[in-house]
């Protein structure tokens, strides 16, 4: 039952016959866990909160930077150098003190995630890493719960529910993460500070759908959203039947090591003789001028080679041609933040390897 002052406060959702006092009810006996408190978590903490979810659990470690303002949205300038689960405490019950503010200050890990997770009704998934990001997608298969994702990385967006009993989870879109590196953080790359008020909204959304049972979740969906362009795409996806962890067969019984399957130390590194056997390989030289012109590999193009100063995405990166990073160039300047490699790393990815490093072998080695 609603009480007086949650009437008043829900009147707006009470009078939409899909939520309806009913729905608002579900929403009060609801319980999410939003794994990390940052950009994502902000919008998504905020708008569960206002809605009246009645038990929200909040997982994160940090504390407020500065560098965090221009996004997460949770905080405040007088918060600067908090742990950001208190001051998050204090801003969601000044927005509803009707409801419950669980903290977890630790990090989610293999040992306490399934734990954790099984308290809670649906987990949102604000991570900004790929062991993490696994990890929260296996523990929700072993918990059954659903899965609200979302990330974000310059000007672009994606949301989806992976639940693995009415659809895919993570694994079966991406099976293996990215080689080490390969993917900037956003840190590195960059981010508008709009676009997790989006994507987490977005999720806040699903999360909504999902406790009051309206609409249509996104499961199988995978929406991508292109700030630059103010265009939104979903794409279906399907539940992969070897998928590791909810396919037919699973391998995987238990929580795992997510940052030895995320950063495995023999990553990206190939040996000549490997290299000697790819098929046309795409080889960017990323060391600095002088020694490319001491000596590199055959076939292999220099970075500097051209200055037209465009950043090359990933994504491009990712269909490039044999000669086409030459001539596209990449300023000193990324090349001095560690975006070139990158680059190159992703270009040879698109053709099938991960070129991070040629062991044993000076001239041509491509990393940093
Ligand atoms: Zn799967």
């Amino acid at each position: 039952m609603l009480t007086e002052s949650e009437r008043e406060r829900y009147a707006r959702h009470l009078v939409l016959p899909e939520v309806g006092e009913e729905g608002q009810e579900k929403l009060k006996s609801a319980s999410v866990l939003i794994i990390g408190a940052g950009g994502l978590g902000s919008p998504v903490s905020m708008y569960l909160a206002a809605a009246g979810v009645g038990r929200i659990g909040l997982a994160d470690f940090d504390d407020v930077d500065v560098t965090n303002l221009h996004r997460q949205i949770l905080y405040g300038t007088s918060q600067v150098g908090q742990p950001k689960l208190s001051a998050a405490r204090e801003r969601l019950h000044d927005l509803n003190p009707e409801i419950t503010i669980e903290t977890h200050e630790t990090a989610i890990t293999s040992a306490n995630a399934l734990e954790i997770f099984r308290g809670y009704d649906v987990i949102v998934d604000g991570t900004d890493n790929f062991p993490t990001r696994y990890l929260v997608n296996d523990a929700c298969v072993l918990t059954g719960k659903p899965n609200v994702y979302g990330s974000i990385f310059r000007f672009d967006g994606q949301a989806s529910v992976f639940y693995a009993p009415e659809g895919p989870c993570y694994r079966c879109l991406y099976p293996e993460p990215p080689p080490p590196n390969v993917v900037p953080s956003c840190a590195e790359g960059g981010v508008l500070g709009v676009l997790p008020g989006v994507i987490g909204t977005i999720q806040a959304i699903e999360t909504i759908k999902l406790i009051t049972g309206i609409g249509e979740p996104l499961i199988g969906r995978l929406l991508l959203f292109d700030a630059l362009r103010m265009e939104f795409r979903r794409l279906k996806l399907k539940k992969d039947p070897n998928c590791a962890i909810c396919g037919e067969h699973p391998t995987i019984a238990q929580l795992i090591d997510y940052e030895g399957f995320c950063n495995p130390a023999e990553a990206g590194e190939i040996t000549p003789a490997q290299l000697a056997a790819m098929n046309d390989p795409l080889l960017i030289d990323v060391r600095e001028p002088y020694e490319f012109q001491q000596g590199h590999l055959e076939g292999a193009c220099h970075s500097a080679r051209s200055r037209s100063g465009a950043l090359l995405p990933l994504r491009i990166a990712k269909r490039i041609r044999p000669g086409d990073a030459a001539r596209r160039g990449v300023s000193p300047r990324e090349a001095s933040q560690g975006w070139l490699s990158r680059v190159a790393q992703g270009a040879a990815v698109g053709r099938g390897v991960a070129l991070t490093g040629i062991c044993g072998c000076g001239a041509g080695s491509v990393g940093g």
